[in-house]
Parts: C-alpha cells; structure tokens; sequence
C-alpha cells in the first residue's frame, strides 16, 4: 500500500494477466538472462531431469514472477505459488513440499522473509529432496522422515542482500534482473499496445516508455493510464501530445518519478538539507515504511543518479537540486 500504486494490487494483477508474456521467446531484453535460463531448461530436459533451482532477484516489477511462471510453462510443469511472509510455521512449508508432484515447480515470492525454522525445512528439501517433520515437544519429539519429488524452486527477492549464505548456496542458477532501457520499454509497450487493442502512436511510444522507471509493471501501468485520458479526452489514440498531457495529469514528471519518489528527495532536500539521513528517518519525513522507500523508490533513485547512499546516511545528488529546480549548495557529494 504506498502511493505508488494508485489503485488495489488485486485490480493490477488482473490488468497483468492479460499481457503478461507466457513463454520466453515473448519475454522482452534481459537477453543474457533468457540466454541462460534456456540453456538451464534445454540441458535439463536432454536428461530428463528437474533443472537446478533458481534465484531472480532485483527490484518490483522487472520480471520475477512473469520469469517463473515461463520457467514451469516451457517444462511443461504445473506451478505452485507461495511467498516467503505467507509462511509461517514450518508444518505448513511440509505440507506444501510434500504435496509436490514430480518435476512440479514451487515459486516462492519474497524469500528473503521466510521465517527460519521454515527456511531451514527448505534447505533439506532444495538439497535432498526430504524434510524431517518434527512431532512432539521436549524430550518424547521425534523427527519423521518424508520423501518429496524432485522439483524446481524458483525464489525472487527484492533484497539478495538479506538472503543467508547456505540459502543462497543452494541455488544452482542466480539471476539479477536489471531496469530496462527506455528502448527496451519501448518494445514492451508495442506488445502490450497490440495485445490490449490500444492505438498508440510510435512517439506515444517513446513518450512512456521514457518515464516508466526503467520497469515494465510501470510501463504496462502508464499505458493503462494513458489509454483512459485518450479515450476519455482524445479519440482514443495515444500520440506523443496525448502522452504529455495525460502524464501530466498523473503526476508522472519527465523523469519518470512519481509522487512518493519526488516527496523523498524533497524531503531529502528540504528538511534535511541534502542528508545524510538515514533511511528510517527519511521514510517517517515522506509517511512510508522503510522497507518501501528501500526496495521500490531507491533502486531507481540510485540508479537515475539521483540519490546516493553512504555509509552515514542517504544522500542528495547535484542531479536531485537541480532536479527539484533548486542549486546545490558548494560542495555537495555528487
Ligand atoms: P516482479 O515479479 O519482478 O515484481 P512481474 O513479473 O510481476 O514483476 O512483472 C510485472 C509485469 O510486467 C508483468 O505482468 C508483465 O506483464 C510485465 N513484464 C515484466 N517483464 C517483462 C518482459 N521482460 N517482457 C514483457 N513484459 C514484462
């Protein structure tokens, strides 16, 4: 629930389904990715076996999902979907494992939050393909033995960095997932303009793609937004003037960054007179979780060269003053 998103998840994800890329010839850029992920299912379906299990991690919205879900249709195996929060005790996380047909794919959300009685289950499982379910309290508990068939986990994280070692060790293919080129969005947004039956002219095109944060959920999401305002208030085509305008009307600026993005680095700027801050600090100032300024707006802030973190705190870039329409005072990190 942050500003980001103007409107419910549930709403967004059946807005999602519909161009959502189902195999990975549709699944735009991140060609080395794809490059390898095909030799991980070709290799393994020359032995017949499972392939390796496999770590996506990067920030929202550039693919993780729309990854795993391809991974199992291109195996041709049934996808079971869970996320590291929705487990909590350890005996669900077994009831799931061992409800696992051969070759199944388990895709788990979110891992970096599994609880760790329960990451440590996973670990006998992603290795073994066994769990020891523990009955019993104190002295009488006796840990049983079950078998699970061989399958593929997928887990996606936004955070590599909280993923323990051993975990990580027990991935045999981890991909980071990069932001896309506004070029690279630019092909995206043909798609899904094809698909949704959208006229989108190609400078309507290139108008989105350019502030859509480098990540195709947003990408989908401004076409969405545009294609309302076109409808609406043109005749239904999305030219580059029909763009501008309707960005604008959404508070879209030309860089891409939305509402909470600008209230972060105003705040930055204003109340804190470029940082360092720290990052709890600054959340409280915009009125947003810590974990939401972290993993959904600094990414891109980092990467647009907008913010920098330091070992004492976030700070503004020359880039974020100027930005904002303001100069940077003399000497400021850049
Ligand atoms: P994540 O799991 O990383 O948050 P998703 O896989 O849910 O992201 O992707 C968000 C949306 O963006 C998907 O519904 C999909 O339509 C679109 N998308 C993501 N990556 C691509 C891609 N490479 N090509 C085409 N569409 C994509």
């Amino acid at each position: 629930p942050s500003p980001v998103s103007a409107y419910a998840a549930d709403e967004e994800r059946d807005a999602e389904v519909n161009v959502r890329p189902r195999r990975l010839a549709e699944f735009i850029a991140q060609d080395r990715v794809r490059e390898q992920l095909q030799l991980l299912l070709a290799g393994a379906a020359r032995r017949g076996d499972p392939p390796d299990h496999i770590l996506l991690a990067g920030p929202p919205g550039l693919g993780k999902t729309t990854l795993a879900n391809i991974v199992a249709a291109e195996l041709g195996a049934a996808l079971r979907v869970t996320s590291g929060p929705a487990i909590e005790r350890s005996g669900d996380l077994a009831a799931l494992l061992t409800s696992l047909g051969p070759g199944d794919v388990l895709f788990i959300d979110e891992i970096h939050r599994i609880a760790r009685p329960a990451e440590e289950l996973l670990y006998s499982a992603m290795e073994d393909f066994r769990v020891d379910v523990v009955v019993g309290k104190g002295p009488g508990a006796t840990a049983i033995p079950l078998d699970v068939e061989p399958f593929t986990l997928v887990g996606a994280t936004t955070r590599s960095g909280l993923l323990t070692s051993p975990m990580r060790d027990r991935f045999g293919f981890v991909a980071h997932l990069d932001f896309y080129t506004p070029q690279q969005l630019d092909a995206l947004l043909v798609r899904s303009a094809r698909i949704l039956g959208v006229a989108l002219t190609p400078e309507g095109a290139v108008e989105i793609a350019g502030r859509s944060r480098g990540t195709p959920r947003i990408a989908n999401r401004l076409l969405r937004r545009v294609r309302d305002f076109a409808e609406v208030r043109a005749d239904g085509v999305i030219t580059r003037e029909v763009a501008h305008a309707a960005l604008r009307v959404y508070d879209v600026d030309e860089r891409g960054l939305d509402r909470l993005d600008r209230a972060v680095l105003a705040a930055l700027v204003a109340s804190f007179g470029g940082g360092p801050v720290g990052l709890t600090t600054l959340a409280v100032a915009v009125g947003e979780q810590p974990d939401t300024v972290e993993e959904v707006c600094e990414p891109y802030l980092v990467r647009a060269g907008l913010l920098a973190r330091t070992p004492r705190g976030r700070v503004a870039t020359p880039a974020a003053w100027t930005h904002l329409g303001r100069t940077p005072p003399p000497g400021t990190f850049g």
